[in-house]
């Protein structure tokens, strides 16, 4: 069960206090959208969740455990970032495999995972290419994949399609919901367009300031904003 929750959870750079103690508690499976505007604490807070961040306070729990204390490769999580960081030096499948390679599988295992994600992402015609020969939505589609060969409990998301157009930007939301529904893990989505996080999650999360201002579902939160900060960020266009 990966459910993730957040108690108390407070981060401090020096003297200056970014998240003040916010508590979330995301279910197994579900899909939860954190918005806010910039500077608020999103990125703060997944990293934090991802271990790449340490914490001032609080706890993280993810399923039964508490991780505050786990180095990022132990709490079964991937994250996808919005600069994909792909090494140029190596294939679409290379990119793809090297955690797996890292943790070391046998290339078998890693030949097995990748092919499963290609399937699973439509990048069977890719795995050879270097990043360099991609497009920035196929290469965003490497970042999932290389995101997804790990079989993780749960998926961070930041802002993953804030470099990509328009048009892409749509497509992506499709496969990104598509991916949610065929991996069946939770995920942690930030995103400081409304439309996007209206459209893929069952909850928004929405963040000012380092708290949290309101949790509902799409709906509740543009229906019944608990308050004018939320009526506002929910309803203007981005
Ligand atoms: P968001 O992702 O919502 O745009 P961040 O989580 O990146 O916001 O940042 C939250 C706040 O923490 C901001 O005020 C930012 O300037 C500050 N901050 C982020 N990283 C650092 C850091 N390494 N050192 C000092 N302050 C930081
Ligand atoms: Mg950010």
């Amino acid at each position: 069960m990966a459910t993730v929750s957040l108690k108390n959870l407070v981060k401090k750079y020096g003297q200056l206090e970014v998240v003040h103690s916010i508590n979330l508690e995301v279910k197994d499976r579900e899909f939860i959208a954190l918005v806010g505007p910039s500077g608020c604490g999103k990125s703060t807070s997944l990293r934090m969740i991802a271990g790449l961040e340490d914490i001032s306070g609080g706890e993280i729990h993810i399923g039964d455990r508490v991780v505050n204390d786990l180095p990022p490769r132990q709490r079964n999580i991937s994250m996808v970032f919005q600069s994909y960081a792909l090494y140029p030096h190596m294939t679409v499948a290379e990119n793809m495999g090297f955690s797996l390679k890292i943790a070391g599988k046998s290339q078998a295992e890693i030949d097995a995972a990748v092919a499963e994600a290609a399937r699973t992402l439509s990048l069977e015609a890719l795995l050879e290419r270097r990043p360099s020969q991609l497009s920035g939505g196929q290469r965003q589609r490497v970042a999932m994949g290389r995101a997804i060969v790990r079989n993780p409990d749960v998926f961070l998301f930041d802002e993953p399609l804030s470099n990509l157009d328009a048009k892409l930007r749509m497509q992506m939301r499709t496969e990104i919901k598509k991916l949610h529904s065929k991996v069946q893990s939770t995920v942690i989505y930030v995103t400081h367009d409304q439309v996007e996080a209206m459209t893929l999650s069952d909850r928004i999360v929405i963040m000012r300031d380092g708290h949290i201002e309101q949790v509902g579902t799409p709906e509740e939160v543009f229906q019944r904003p608990r308050t004018r900060f939320v009526a506002g960020f929910i309803g203007s266009p981005t």
